[in-house]
């Protein structure tokens, strides 16, 4: 075997599980293998001024490469099991909590320390919340910030690459059982190890599905979040974030019965462009140096929808419509919520008029001729109830950039270990479909490096 341990992807899911195994087991030969660049070498080519949208680079630098998705991220790692994956269906509640708990540790230990740990529990929102029929999930989070998050990767990247081999820009094309492990194809050739720890988060989702299909590793896929990110005046949520930084509420919509819930909230953050598979939809990140800081904040307002038989591509029912956002605007839109109200779109003269500036250089267009009537319908019944406690979210000039979708992986059968029916073989991360978060991920990946050292 050329390897004890070959990990494929170095998001969270990956770094983390290599960590752990240095840690435990220095003697183990183990090689990450990454289709993204090393870190240093990962630069989205929009500069806002000469190139000002995705040109849809081969390996995406913002989804792909040493850190993960969450290199650019806002580094908002949450600690809790209420949202962010459901890892603890599989291990356990406690022990979930305890390695996202460790996982915070360690990014502490490599640069996060003197970071914020905000956390909502006994907090004075909560019964502010309920009593406008709003819920207010319990989480502990810390926000590292895109910027401190960027140090704790080099920090980790420094560490790693004295203890394992690392493969960037290798892709991996093939996995196949050989006896006593399996076998990783790429351009580079083939490598071969005994145990093999695929962790390659949502730009590998189709890759993880082709892999799953040739093993016959069962697979199902029922779950999509589609929605917008709305951006307003920091003032507004100011009470909110000051003492909670990030708020997870959910609201229950009285038209449908549908829950819609804020998500990745960034005060005084910006919105970016994010390209899934070359279709643009919009996320928003922040930085915790205060000279890197904006007037606004973005947080993304998502409707879960969930198919029965017979349709199963319920990421391809996102894809079409954040493809019809393209279509129309040529990548993000952006609508005023007044002009959202009056059934009109948002023209560039409305957007100049507005007293807020956009972080983001989307298309002024309407999101009504994008997004189903009965997501949108959610969205605005949530933003109604947002007002009241914080009063100014549903404002004229507040922003909705649409689409903002959350796409989950297909759901990947493994077992309590996050073994799949081949021995040996683990699948983690957001590329299994049990997490969608850097905590969970990371988690993730060390409870199977844990497991394999007991072994
Ligand atoms: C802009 C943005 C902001 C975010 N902000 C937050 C946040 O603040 N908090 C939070 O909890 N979550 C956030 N997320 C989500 C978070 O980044 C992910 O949940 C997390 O990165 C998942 O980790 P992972 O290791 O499972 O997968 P990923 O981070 O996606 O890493 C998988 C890696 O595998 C590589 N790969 C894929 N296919 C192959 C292959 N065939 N061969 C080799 N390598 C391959 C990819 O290039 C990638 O680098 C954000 C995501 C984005 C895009």
């Amino acid at each position: 075997m050329n390897y004890d341990v070959i990990i494929i992807g170095a998001g969270p899911g990956g770094i983390f599980a290599a960590y752990e195994l240095t840690q435990h087991r220095p003697d183990l030969k183990v090689a990450v293998f990454e289709a993204g660049h090393a870190l240093e070498k990962r630069r989205c080519p929009i500069d806002g001024d000469k190139i000002k949208s995705c040109i849809g680079c081969k390996s995406c630098s913002i989804m792909s490469g040493f850190g993960g998705a969450g290199a650019f991220s806002d580094g908002k790692y949450n600690i809790t099991n209420d949202f962010g994956g459901t890892l603890y269906e599989y291990i356990g509640k406690t022990q979930a909590l305890d390695l996202m708990h460790y996982v915070d540790e360690i990014n502490l230990k490599f640069g996060g320390e003197g970071t914020k740990l905000y956390s909502t529990t006994g907090t004075r929102f909560k019964t502010l919340c309920i009593q406008h029929d709003l819920h207010l999930l319990d989480a502990s989070v810390r926000h590292l910030g895109t910027d401190i998050n960027y140090v704790v990767l080099e920090n980790l990247y420094a560490h790693l690459r004295e203890r394992v081999a690392f493969f960037f820009d290798t892709p991996i094309e093939t996995v196949k059982i050989i006896p006593g492990g399996y076998a990783v194809r790429s351009k580079a050739g083939e490598y071969s190890c005994k145990k093999c720890i695929i962790s390659v988060g949502r730009s590998g989702s189709k890759w993880m599905g082709a892999v799953c299909e040739d093993l016959n590793i069962p697979t199902k896929s029922n779950r999509v979040d589609i929605g917008v990110r709305v951006e307003l005046p920091a003032t507004v949520f100011a009470h909110l974030t000051d003492e909670l930084y990030e708020s997870k509420i959910v609201y229950r919509t009285e038209t449908y019965g549908d829950k819609v819930r804020t998500f990745c909230m960034n005060p005084k953050g910006a919105v970016v462009n994010e390209n899934t598979n070359g279709i643009i939809t919009v996320n928003g990140h922040s930085y915790e140096d205060p000279s890197k800081q904006t007037e606004n904040t973005n947080f993304a307002l998502l409707v879960a929808q969930r198919f029965s038989e017979p349709f199963k591509d319920s990421n391809g029912y996102g894809e079409s419509i954040a493809r019809l956002s393209n279509m129309l605007g040529g990548g993000v839109i952006v609508q005023r919520f007044g002009d959202l109200r009056r059934g009109r779109r948002t023209t560039p003269g409305r957007m100049n008029s507005a007293f807020i500036t956009p972080t983001l250089n989307a298309t002024p267009g309407d999101l009504s001729l994008v997004l189903p009537k009965r997501i949108l319908d959610g969205i605005v019944e949530m933003i109604y109830a947002l007002d009241k406690v914080a009063p100014g979210t549903a404002n004229d000039d507040t922003l909705l950039y649409g689409v903002e979708v959350k796409f989950y992986n297909m759901e990947v059968k493994v077992d309590e270990h996050l073994e799949t029916c081949y021995p040996g073989l683990y699948i983690i991360g957001d590329g299994s479909g049990i997490t969608h978060s850097l905590s969970h991920a990371s988690a993730s990946g060390v409870y199977v490096a844990r497991n394999i050292v007991k072994e």
